[in-house]
């Protein structure tokens, strides 16, 4: 008899949805205006404490919109994070702008922080408040970490940097809403923060993102460029190419049910953690199996564990037995279309390719299916 399926991570649509998107439907507010934009973005703004917030339709075009008000130009580099989903390292390359790509850390899988300071200030030249990468020329505007899986880059130490060096931080926290670094959110540290709301993230809107920055110019600027840059409102002025980039209010709607239960998804995500901890401990040293980094909490997002040169015959065999699971993003560095960006170093990032899995992390999973998952696991070793 075959088992049920377990999915890599779905969604949980578990409080009002349904009803908040009913409620669109019979007032007509289905497009990209509406009450339930303005509340999603109110509410989500006070839930990560930030005065500034822009609804848009993906991560992928917050992202877009922060490195734009940023200032990041054609020709100039943007450092970011050679583990990463590909979306920021797009992003980057929409302005004209190349990646630098930092090798992440054994310890936390995360940027590595040593070697983004070992870059800084061996690889680049800083004269007059322009910093420039001497192996490429080009100049360096700002560093784009991104908080992989649920935990948090040292944002602390990155943002030190990157003051010292004249840069701009645009945090993507698209995987790690609700972890923290000390007390303190992720994405709140920087210039701008990006959140995604994707059907796999923690909390879905369906598709859609945030932007957020203390910057109040910079949120009217990432605005007005996410509505066609359009001025006033009857004779179709424009002031400079926008882009439509607009939450709909149908996705604002789906947005408001979810976060109403962003604190019970994180707490299910951090007891399925502490369920394969304890289980994957059993057959796995310590620095292969994902745990918070001190002073960070996370909120397990997606749970993922280095299985050995094996890994892909296990995901594999975890298919047969009706199991999602896939490995981690190739690094950035192995993407052809990328091979004219400046890499500093991928020792790690090759090795976390070849050995990472990631494993079922849906909100409400239970813990039998986790047992269920780490029995297959164990047959391994
Ligand atoms: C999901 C994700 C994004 C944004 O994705 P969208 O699908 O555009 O919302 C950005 N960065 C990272 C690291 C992601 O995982």
């Amino acid at each position: 008899m075959e088992e049920p399926y377990i999915p890599l991570c779905q969604p949980f649509i578990g409080g009002n949805e349904a009803s908040l998107v009913q409620e669109c439907f019979e007032t007509s507010w289905i497009s990209s205006a509406g009450p339930a934009v303005t509340k999603f973005q109110a509410e989500f703004a006070s839930y990560i404490g930030s005065e500034g917030a822009v609804p848009v339709a993906s991560g992928t075009s917050a992202l877009h919109l922060a490195l734009i008000v940023a200032g990041v130009g054609p020709d100039q580099e943007v450092i970011t994070s050679n583990i990463t989903f590909v979306a920021p390292v797009n992003a980057i390359r929409y302005t004209g702008a190349w990646p630098v790509l930092i090798d992440a850390s054994p310890s936390d899988w995360q940027m590595d922080v040593q070697k983004l300071d070992d870059f800084l200030h061996s690889g680049c030249a800083y004269e007059s408040g322009v910093l420039r990468n001497k192996a490429t020329g080009r100049i360096i505007k700002a560093i784009l970490p991104v908080h992989i899986l649920g935990h948090s880059v040292n944002i602390v130490r990155i943002v030190e940097l990157a003051r010292k060096f004249d840069l701009l931080v645009i945090e993507d926290a698209s995987e790690s809403l609700g972890a923290r670094f000390g007390d303190q959110l992720v994405g709140t540290f920087g210039d701008a923060g990006c959140f995604s709301f994707n059907g796999n993230k923690l909390m879905t809107t369906g598709a859609g993102g945030m932007l957020i920055s203390k910057n109040p110019e910079w949120i009217e600027r990432a605005g007005h460029l996410s509505q066609q840059a359009k001025v006033g409102t009857a004779e179709y002025d424009h002031d400079e190419i926008g882009y439509n980039y607009r939450m709909s209010n149908l996705h604002a709607a789906l947005g408001l049910g979810q976060l109403a239960q962003l604190d019970q998804f994180i707490e299910s995500k951090r007891t399925s953690a502490g369920v394969y901890i304890d289980l994957l401990s059993e057959f796995l040293p310590p620095n292969a199996i994902m745990s918070e980094a001190a002073g960070t909490k996370s909120s397990y997002w997606l749970y993922t564990a280095l299985f050995g040169d094996r890994s892909r015959e296990i995901i594999q065999k975890l298919s047969q037995h009706n199991i999602g699971a896939r490995p981690i993003w190739r690094p950035m560095h192995q993407l052809s279309y990328l091979k004219d960006a400046y890499c500093h170093n991928s020792d790690f990032s090759d090795r976390f390719f070849r050995e990472a899995i990631s494993l079922p992390s849906s909100v409400g999973i239970t813990s039998d299916e986790i047992h269920r998952v780490v029995r297959v696991l164990a047959s391994f070793f």
